[in-house]
């Protein structure tokens, strides 16, 4: 077989490579053993498979290549955020980011390059649609900022969030497959409930979620609960109105009874006000909910600026007095751009 016409041996399920190994009158638990290799061990090279032969290792170097994702640069922040590039299999690049905190690590990851969705407020919805990530695209972020976390810090990764580039629901089965193997025992063996992801709120695709049943959490990128408002900073809102996100997000709590979060970046003087804050609320009672109100990272290009210190106060005091769980987030990363909406790729894509 010429390097051309090797399978990429990462696309085998386990049952695949069973019937690859029984054809070629080897044990079929040389499968599981491989399985191991690729995922729990992300090792990049078939030599690195110590425990079998150097017979089956040929075998393998004669009919497979390992794809993998590699780290092309980092930059640290003053506050310990790391801001990886990743470079992916066709040299096209996105970025993650591992954010530590005292006894734990965070990885956002990303599910496309570049974002066909143009939120008028995000570096990534600049960059225009590129293409899908695979799923062990998305995987080897997971398991290299994981690494990163151990080495670096020595702490154990314990939550991922699919909030980087991209939108993940429109990526939804290269999404799903990369989290089955981040929960298998024979992947990261991860809590589904350590992980979130995020989405600008496409209502067919929340369904499918509810559908699906899915155990790990979902956010949804709300920003307003004005429906003019949120057609024009985010252009997915006409094809998916308030309206059509209340009936989805009802359909997915009846479906998984798992309480969705709302991100809600603070745009000074555009959704900060109380009646903004009002509006929210109101939205909110719909379904149990529970709120991030996260500061502003400016954007080249956006005519949008961080609220100021007594707006967020107030807007968090009157959520709160309508019995909402309301969490203020502080970005971290500002300085190395690695902040919420602000993932963008300065790199070639
Ligand atoms: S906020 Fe999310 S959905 Fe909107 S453009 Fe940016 S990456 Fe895409």
């Amino acid at each position: 077989m010429t390097e051309e016409t090797k399978k990429d041996i990462r696309k085998y399920t386990l049952d695949e490579l069973n019937d690859f190994f029984i054809s070629n009158g080897e044990k079929a638990f040389r499968s599981k053993q491989v399985y191991e290799w690729l995922w729990k061990k992300s090792v990049t090279s078939f030599d690195e498979m110590t425990n079998l032969s150097k017979k089956t290792r040929s075998l393998l170097i004669d009919n497979f290549i390992i794809k993998s994702v590699k780290i092309k640069q980092q930059q640290k922040s003053y506050d310990g955020t790391i801001k990886i590039v990743f470079e992916l299999y066709d040299g096209k690049t996105v970025e993650g980011v591992m954010i530590p905190s005292e006894k734990r690590a965070t990885a956002c990851i990303s599910s496309q390059v570049g974002c066909a969705l143009g939120c008028t407020f995000c570096a990534t919805g600049k960059l225009g649609f590129i293409r899908n990530l695979e799923f062990d695209e998305i995987y080897d972020q997971v398991a290299l900022i994981s690494k990163l976390a151990t080495e670096e810090l020595d702490l154990k990764l314990s939550n991922i969030v699919y909030m980087g580039m991209g939108e993940p629901l429109l990526n939804y089965d290269n999404v799903m497959k990369s989290i089955d193997i981040i929960t298998s025992e024979n992947g990261l063996a991860m809590s589904p409930q350590r992980i979130t992801v995020s989405t600008a709120g496409i209502s067919k695709m929340i369904k499918q979620l509810g559908d699906d049943n899915i155990r790990f959490n979902l956010a949804i990128s709300l920003h307003t609960a004005n429906n003019n408002k949120r057609n024009e900073i985010m252009p997915i809102n006409k094809q998916n109105s308030i309206t059509d996100l209340i009936e989805a997000i009802k359909y997915f709590h009846e479906k998984t009874n798992n309480r969705i979060t709302f991100e809600y970046i603070l745009f000074k003087n555009y959704n900060d006000s109380i009646d903004d804050a009002n509006e929210l609320a109101a939205f909110c009672k719909n379904f149990p909910v529970k709120i991030n109100v996260i500061e502003y990272n400016k954007v080249v290009d956006t005519p949008f600026r961080r609220a100021d210190k007594l707006h967020t106060e107030e807007f968090v005091k009157l959520l709160e007095s309508k019995n909402l769980i309301v969490n203020v987030r502080k970005s971290r990363g500002k300085d190395i751009d690695a902040a919420c909406g602000q993932l963008a790729n300065k790199f070639s894509v």
